[in-house]
């Protein structure tokens, strides 16, 4: 019966491509040309951020420059994609495209990409969107793939750990220091979630890492609430030439 109804159902809705909407083999995937043309990372990677790196790992810690310069409060981080091309516009439409469906394969691909960030009894939580955005957007894609994310890794999900109580801090003119400040004071734990953070490590989920600022302002205030170690892992990375 479920086989029957699951064959009308693809007869109704073929499986189509997610990147260019052409018909493709398996639901959720891209078809040859648009998986040929998203820049998935592989290979050698910053332990950090995930970027690609040349050469291959000796077994010492790499870590790519920006990496070097900034100290990241988390221990460590990877990407799925470059957020670049057609990268750049799967994290668009899901980001401002109401396109939600996009999230369970994005999160197929972190799961992918992030499996040497696992740990057992990990918590998973996004980074958190202010409501005046949420209301907006009608979604917060962060909070999307860390859902699907948590069942792709088996890993629990607390989908409001983080609050973000300021709208958007302005933060042009204001030194590293004093940017740094302004998103941690945004940023506070639910007062009623913070329990469940004592002494576990957390795992932050966001669509895009650009100087990874907004992170490391999750990653304190939760070091701040009690977690242990903060791990964190994006759909995408932007690399500094792109
Ligand atoms: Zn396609
Ligand atoms: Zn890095």
């Amino acid at each position: 019966m479920w086989q029957r109804i699951q064959t009308a159902v693809a007869l109704i809705y073929p499986p189509r491509c997610m990147g260019c909407g052409e018909l493709t083999e398996t639901d959720f995937g891209l078809c040859g040309t648009c998986w040929r043309e998203t820049p998935f990372i592989g290979g050698t990677v910053c332990e950090s951020c995930g970027v690609p790196l040349p050469g291959t790992a000796d077994g010492h810690r790499i870590e790519c420059d920006d990496c070097m310069k900034t100290t990241r409060p988390w221990q460590d981080g990877r990407a799925a994609l470059m957020y670049q091309g057609k990268a750049r516009a799967l994290v668009l439409a899901l980001k401002h495209g109401d396109r939600p469906e996009l999230a369970r394969p994005a999160a197929r691909w972190m799961a992918q990409a992030g499996r040497e960030l696992f740990r057992p009894d990990m918590l998973i939580a996004p980074v958190p969107l202010h409501w005046t955005r949420l209301l907006k957007r009608r979604y917060n894609q962060s909070a999307l793939l860390a859902q699907h994310l948590g069942k792709e890794a088996g890993l629990e999900v607390c989908p409001d750990l983080l609050l973000r109580r300021v709208r958007t801090p302005a933060l042009d003119g204001k030194t590293a220091a004093q940017r740094a400040e302004t998103l941690e004071n945004a940023i506070s734990t639910h007062p009623k979630r913070v329990n469940r953070m004592q002494g576990r490590d957390v795992l932050l989920v966001d669509d895009v890492m650009t100087s990874g600022a907004t992170l490391a302002a999750c990653a304190r205030v939760c070091l701040a609430s009690g977690a242990n170690h903060i791990f964190v892992l994006t759909l995408a990375r932007v690399a500094k030439d792109a």
